[in-house]
């Protein structure tokens, strides 16, 4: 099976967020599962400067944009046994940035994205390769369904081809003025509603949605909140109106990189066998941020994040002088919005050894986090998968969550009687939701036999990629025999 993974970011190359992780890990497993998996990005400035081992291949390969006559270069690399083709255009990839500078975003993101789009099946093309499936990615290669439906439904390269989209986040659809619909080339009647016009706008994740042969989502909860109005994002009655080839997906965790046992920014190792090396962990913690040592017998509740609205931050800030009555100790290390970033500032000088505050963007500090701490806040309005609550069932750090999207699929409630669980959610979201559960878990936390028996179960639990490639091999499979997903 030939697939082709288009991304506009992909790790090592580029990364901004989880979409980048997903990629690189999604096509290392499928390629161990035996899929013969290429992937293709933008030639950025950090894989220019990146050290990679890349190579020309095609030049001056011609790509249309509106009435403009473009051209783009086509270097290949490797990832692993796994072929990358990179699309080489300075004027739109050699940035400091991906999409946005701290000002906003680059004024040109349609234009960039529908070429990249477009030099995917354009080199395609040139190398005469036949994908059995191609695998798009949020809204920068939406468009590619949408182009292959119209324009090569009988190409004898493409007419057997599959399209998956996957959605990442809904949260960002790539919407742009209607002018911008000249740059894909597509017939003016696909500027509707029922094509890519969104409310006198084009919006190419509806294109992605429409077109594509199956929708995946990364969770399975976060696949049936879409299509409703609160979740949907102006694009719920798309979604229903498409449901019969939606289907969620858990994305995995890398555990080389997210492992207690062989983890190199902590205090001390440890494992579900032996966790004695946690408290060290802890002590460590509370060293770094300055707080009170009291609190090594008290809940050490850490949360690190993006400060953005989605990320439940007003929530938190509503909630806090309840929180720390609670007398439990608060770590967060968390960067975004300047608003976000004030607030937790003048949080942490009226909480003095009760709550440490970094505003940063810190990997290392986010292990340590994980380690020390035991148990983990994500109170997030809205979360498609998210990797924390992931990352702290590793680390035995019992996750309180909002039951949203992937924490609801990854987290089991704890039941306290009978001694099994994996973390504590709240079902009502409001400072009352939040304040009950983590109530709950200080109880669970005071009884010491319970609480070491949570952490194991915890530990135990397995989010590996492999097992989030299987279900992709087999929707590909499906797909290929034409079968229905459902
Ligand atoms: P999202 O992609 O919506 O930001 P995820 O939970 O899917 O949320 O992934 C976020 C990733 O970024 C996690 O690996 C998390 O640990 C990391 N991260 C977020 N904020 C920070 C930060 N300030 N410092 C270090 N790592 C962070």
């Amino acid at each position: 099976m030939k697939v082709l993974i288009a991304s506009s970011e992909i790790v090592p190359f580029a990364k901004t967020g989880g979409l980048a992780d997903v990629c690189g890990a999604l096509a290392k497993e499928l390629s161990k599962l035996g899929a013969e998996v290429s992937l293709c990005l933008p030639l950025y400035r950090s894989v220019l400067e990146g050290n990679f081992e890349i190579e020309p291949i095609l030049e001056d390969l011609l790509i249309e944009l509106g009435h403009y006559k473009l051209t783009a270069d086509i270097y290949k690399g490797h990832l692993g046994n796994i072929d990358v083709f990179f699309v080489r255009k300075d004027e739109f990839y050699d940035r400091t940035y991906l999409y946005a500078t701290p000002k906003g975003d680059y004024f040109d993101n349609a234009q960039r994205f529908i070429f990249f789009s477009k030099a995917v099946i354009s080199l395609s093309k040139a190398l005469n390769i036949k994908w059995d499936i191609i695998h798009c990615n949020d809204w920068q290669t939406a468009i590619i369904p949408v182009i292959l439906k119209i324009f090569y439904a009988d190409h004898p390269l493409f007419k057997d081809t599959k399209t998956i989209f996957t959605i990442h986040n809904l949260g960002y659809q790539g919407v742009f003025p209607k002018d911008s619909f000249s740059l894909t080339s597509l017939p003016p009647h696909l500027f509707s509603i029922d094509g890519l016009e969104f409310w006198g706008n084009m919006n190419l994740l509806k294109g992605g949605i429409i077109f594509s042969d199956l929708i995946t989502t990364v969770s399975p909860t976060y696949a049936k909140e879409i299509q409703t109005e609160g979740f949907g994002f102006g694009l719920d009655g798309v979604l229903r109106a498409h449901a019969h080839k939606l289907i969620g997906i858990l994305n995995g965790v890398d555990y080389s990189e997210w492992d207690p046992e062989r983890d190199t920014y902590i205090a001390a190792n440890y494992s579900k066998r032996d966790i004695s090396g946690k408290s060290r962990c802890k002590k460590d913690l509370l060293d770094e941020f300055h707080l009170h040592t009291r609190l090594a017998e008290r809940p050490l509740i850490g949360m690190i994040t993006r400060l953005a609205a989605q990320k439940g931050i007003d929530l938190l800030i509503d909630a806090i002088d309840e929180i720390i009555e609670k007398e439990v100790g608060l770590v967060i290390l968390g960067k975004g919005e300047k608003r976000y970033e004030d607030a937790l500032r003048s949080i942490s000088s009226r909480f003095k050894g009760k709550i440490g505050i970094r505003i940063d963007f810190d990997n290392g500090l986010a292990h340590r986090i994980e380690a020390g701490s035991d148990m983990f806040l994500i109170p997030s309005l809205y979360e498609p998968c998210g990797l924390n609550q992931m990352y702290s069932l590793k680390y035995g750090t019992l996750p309180i969550v909002y039951n949203t999207g992937g924490l609801a699929d990854s987290i089991i409630e704890v039941d306290e009687d009978k001694g099994e669980g994996t973390g504590f959610k709240f079902y009502n979201y409001s400072k009352s939701g939040l304040c009950e559960a983590i109530d709950k878990a200080i109880r669970c936390f005071l009884n010491k036999g319970l609480w070491q028996r949570l952490i194991i179960q915890a530990m135990s639990c397995d989010f590996s990629w492999g097992r989030s490639a299987k279900e992709y091999l087999k929707i590909y499979q499906m797909l290929l025999s034409s079968k229905s997903p459902q």
